[in-house]
């Protein structure tokens, strides 16, 4: 912990002031520090790598004695109360909320709200999550969960999937996750997530210094989306994923792949001749683990050429039997947010809409769509790659609203 009381009784405080070694190695000599809460003793710890910070003796029953934290989770504390302290606020640390059993990171009362604010390490399981999450929301207090440490970006934007901790992800009222970086003392937030490889997503990351007001991650708007400016790098990196699953050489299958390379056969294809439109770089692609490719082409395959010409074709029905395939575990979603069941309705209706600017489908009442030609299956290899080129153009323009 980062407060206690000398034994005058005045209290002393870690983040309210940037303390030399030299000062307080001198209040340590001057004094002895008690807890607030138990009235037990404390122990200044002066450490080389650790934040510096007040312990309880070890066998201490106190509730403030601290769990073992880890350092980087201290120091990550240390920052926030800082943070807040200087912008004119009073953070309490691990405060135990009664009726709730509940003891955040930080809790702080910011105009009429009180805030949590909870640093995550790892990945915590979902149902775990939401149960803290929801006695929270019961309590009346928001929380603000923060990942430690950042994701590595080893491009702009590029991060390993397996680094990225979906839980923490946020869709209201723009999806987004943050993240503390104690190296730099700054925060990291996403937004903009795009689905790029089954090992790799691409975010749009806002690095935000810790001068800045709490305002700047808490009270986000849609103008926080910045992914227009980002769409050439976004699409150069699309680019050259489908390129790459259009030469891939397959060795061996995963399963999403072995089920599909059966759909392909039935069509005399093999797994490079996923139709152009089945690649469309689409928002809700994040919605998904399983790549863009396959439950795009097992739409047109299945539903639009499953069908024939001027048949109607409905969003509810796609997005019932796309979430069919979800159930039977052919398909799989990432778990953030909202219901697999949402998921699925949203990609399936974007999808059909997208596919409106190439033809195949048109649109005639809301969720509701006509056939209007099959998708062409049938094409060589050098062909689909300026299919691939044509769409993605055609894309992007549309993004950009020219
Ligand atoms: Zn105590």
């Amino acid at each position: 912990m980062f407060t206690a009381f000398r034994e005058s009784g005045a209290p002393i405080s870690l983040y309210s002031k940037r303390w030399s070694r030299e000062e307080l190695e001198l209040e340590r000599s001057k004094t002895t520090f008690f807890c607030g809460n138990c009235k037990g003793r404390l122990i200044l710890k002066l450490g080389n790598t650790q934040a510096w910070h007040f312990a309880h003796h070890p066998d201490s029953l106190c509730t403030h004695n601290s769990r073992r934290e880890t350092d980087v989770h201290i120091k990550g504390k240390l920052l926030l109360m800082r943070w807040l302290h200087r912008q004119g606020y009073h953070p309490l640390e691990e405060h135990y909320i009664k009726g709730i059993k509940q003891r955040p990171d930080i809790l702080v009362q910011m105009e009429d709200k009180m805030i949590a604010f909870e640093l995550q390490r790892s990945a915590l399981s979902s149902e775990l999550f939401m149960k803290r999450q929801n006695s929270y929301l019961a309590a009346g207090i928001e929380t603000v969960w923060a990942g430690l440490p950042p994701p590595q970006m080893k491009y702009y934007g590029v991060i390993p999937s397996r680094q990225l901790d979906n839980f923490l992800i946020r869709n209201l009222p723009v999806k987004h996750s943050i993240y503390l970086d104690i190296q730099h003392e700054r925060w990291l937030m996403l937004t903009d997530f795009m689905y790029l490889s089954p090992k790799k997503v691409f975010a749009v990351p806002h690095f935000i210094s810790l001068d800045k007001p709490p305002a700047c991650i808490l009270k986000l708007n849609d103008s926080t989306s910045h992914l227009p400016k980002y769409t050439d790098i976004y699409f150069s990196l699309w680019k050259k994923q489908i390129r790459k699953k259009r030469l891939h050489v397959y060795l061996s299958y995963t399963p999403v792949e072995k089920r599909m390379n059966r759909l392909f056969l039935q069509h005399r294809l093999n797994l490079n001749y996923f139709p152009a439109v089945a690649a469309l770089p689409l928002k809700s692609n994040f919605n998904f683990f399983t790549p863009p490719y396959w439950w795009q082409s097992w739409i047109i395959l299945t539903i639009i050429n499953g069908k024939p010409l001027n048949s109607v074709v409905r969003l509810s029905e796609t997005a019932e039997l796309l979430y069919k395939e979800v159930k039977l575990g052919c398909f799989h979603t990432r778990p953030f947010g909202v219901h697999p069941k949402e998921k699925t309705r949203e990609s399936a209706g974007e999808y059909l809409d997208a596919l409106t600017l190439f033809g195949g489908v048109a649109q005639t009442h809301p969720g509701v769509y006509r056939i209007k030609s099959h998708i062409n299956l049938y094409k060589q290899l050098d062909t689909l790659c300026n299919d691939d080129e044509y769409v993605l153009n055609k894309f992007k323009e549309r993004l950009c609203g020219k």
